[in-house]
This record gives C-alpha cells, sequence and structure tokens, in this order.
C-alpha cells in the first residue's frame, strides 16, 4: 500500500511522498528544498528512491542535488525537452512515458504554460494527479514561458481525466484563488461552500490538497471557460471573443493584475 504524505516546504511549497511503508522505500514528487523532505524521511525511516520533477523552477528543483547525495543512485526523473534545466536529472520521458516508481507505474503528461517544460505526473491506478504549477486548488500557475493558448489546452487536458481523480497542488494558494473565483462568479454556489470548507481547513493549519477534478471543474475559473458567467466576466476584462483560449487568456491576465 502506498500512499500521499504532503511534506511543506519554505512559505507555501508541498513536496509530496509516496510511501511504501511494507518496502520503507519512498518516491517524491518536487524537492523544493531537502532539509524538510530529508527530516520526513529520517523520521519514518524511509530510503528514497525517486524523485519525479514537475519544472525547473527553484522552489521545486532546490532540493534536487542535495536528495541525490544523500541517497545515491537516485532516480531523478524530468521531461526530456527541459532535462539542461533540471539538477542531476538521471532519467527522462517524453509526454505520454511511463516510470515505475515504488512500485506504482506513473505517467508524464506534457502540461506547457507556466513553463514550457511543465509536467504532471499521473499515477492511474491510484487516480493521483500530481500537478506541480499548472493546476492549483481553485487556480492555475502564471504564464511564464507559454501562451494562453498552450496553457488552456494543459489544463484541457487534465480536466479531461477522471472526476474521482485526486489534484495535489505544488502551492498551497488554495484560499487566495477562491476568494478571485468567486469575483469571477459570485453566484457559483459549489464554490461559495468549498471557500467555507477551505478557510476552515486553513483556520485549523490542515492542507487543502489534495482536491478532486470533479471539484476543480466546478469551482475552478481556469476550466470554466464554457460557462456563461465566466464568458461574460472575461468579456468584461478585455476578451474580444469566446474561445476557450480567449476566455482562459483575459481571466488570466485579470488574476496578475487583480
Ligand atoms: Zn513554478
Ligand atoms: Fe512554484
Amino acid at each position: 500500500m502506498v500512499e500521499v504524505v504532503p511534506i511543506p516546504c519554505f512559505e507555501d511549497n508541498y513536496a509530496y511522498l509516496l510511501v511504501d511503508r511494507a518496502a520503507g522505500e519512498t518516491a517524491v514528487v518536487d524537492a523544493p528544498e531537502a532539509e524538510p523532505i530529508l527530516a520526513a524521511l529520517a523520521e519514518r525511516s524511509l530510503r528514497l528512491t525517486a524523485l519525479l520533477c514537475t519544472h525547473h523552477h527553484w522552489d521545486h528543483v532546490g532540493g534536487n542535488e542535495a536528495l541525490a547525495a544523500a541517497f545515491p543512485g537516485l532516480d531523478v526523473v524530468g521531461l526530456e525537452s527541459d532535462a539542461a534545466r533540471i539538477p542531476g536529472i538521471t532519467r527522462t520521458l517524453d509526454d505520454g512515458a511511463d516510470v515505475e516508481v515504488v512500485g506504482l507505474r506513473a505517467t508524464c503528461l506534457h502540461t506547457p504554460g507556466h513553463t514550457v517544460g511543465a509536467v504532471c505526473f499521473h499515477v492511474a491506478a491510484k487516480g493521483w494527479l500530481f500537478t506541480g504549477d499548472t493546476l492549483f486548488g481553485g487556480g492555475c500557475g502564471r504564464l511564464f514561458e507559454g501562451s494562453a493558448e498552450q496553457m488552456q489546452a494543459s489544463l484541457a487536458r487534465l480536466a479531461a481525466l477522471s472526476g474521482d481523480t485526486k489534484v495535489w497542488f505544488a502551492h498551497e494558494y488554495t484560499a487566495a484563488n477562491l476568494r478571485f473565483a468567486a469575483r469571477v462568479e459570485p453566484d457559483n454556489p459549489a464554490l461559495r461552500g468549498r471557500y467555507e470548507r477551505v478557510r476552515r481547513q486553513r483556520t485549523a493549519g490542515v492542507v487543502t490538497c489534495p482536491s478532486t477534478l470533479a471539484e476543480e471543474r466546478a469551482t475552478n475559473p481556469f476550466l470554466r471557460w464554457h460557462e456563461p458567467t465566466v464568458i461574460d466576466a472575461a468579456r468584461a476584462h478585455g476578451a474580444t471573443g469566446d474561445t476557450p483560449t480567449e476566455v482562459f487568456a483575459a481571466i488570466r491576465r485579470w488574476k496578475d493584475t487583480a
């Protein structure tokens, strides 16, 4: 049995351990910094065997080299076309390729937009999706390198997975994201209910991951380009048409300046 354990790093990052207690082994998705990850491994007497990297930003790979030094032979996995930017990478994947970690098959989904080399890892057998800075609880990553068209297509690809898929996102931005979402859709009851839940979780110091794709489709404005209310909000913020890309781009620009 493998379980996911979120490890808070820095202010609001998460590293995710995929823990196989019986084997005493674990994989990790993203290594923002080594110390909290090494402490969590030591506390549980776990050996780290694989590190999956969602993208090259420092707050996701800052701990790569220290973890590789602590666990000789560590598999450091990332997208082939972004290999030059991922410290310590030992194994590269193309879009759609699988890697086996702690006895589970993880599929690499290339989701350009936040960066051109951003990927998500899908563990289909468990219904887990590790989204890095592509899809957040109630939001999505900024467009640092890719186009709105690329990001919208990437998010549409994720949104098409099964609704019960658990979404493990790389930052705890959910409460702030949902406050913005409520400006886009003030009359969405699912959104209001989710915000109340998230607010209680944060007050109690509880993580808001995982969400589900069904919940994101119902409340995340960056997956709701087809909704009349979202289209109207996009038009009020500069969209000249109602295509998914135009709607997405206008809502993203609005949030960037909100
Ligand atoms: Zn990032
Ligand atoms: Fe980040």
